[in-house]
């Protein structure tokens, strides 16, 4: 007969060494003529400090580019939390 064990599994970040890291990346919703969102992004940086200064950059090229999102990708894991 084949015994099976049956654990308790949650989702939690992943704030192990080797996880990967938090990015932080802006992008602008400023809108064209059209109602077209501009869409340009800064790239994907670990210091959120970064990509705000991606924005204040695009923000001086277009200054009437004044909208923006943060968009942050944190990882998680599915971690067996002991029986169920
Ligand atoms: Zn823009």
């Amino acid at each position: 007969m084949r015994r099976f064990r049956f654990v308790k599994w949650v989702l939690r970040p992943d704030a192990e060494p080797d996880a990967p890291p938090i990015t932080h990346r802006f992008r602008c919703i400023a809108l064209d003529e059209g109602d077209d969102e501009c869409g340009a992004h800064s790239a994907e940086f670990a210091d959120p400090g970064r990509a705000q200064e991606w924005a204040f950059g695009h923000w001086r090229a277009n200054p009437d580019h004044t909208g923006f999102v943060e968009v942050v990708e944190r990882p998680w894991v599915m971690w067996m939390d002991g029986p169920a």
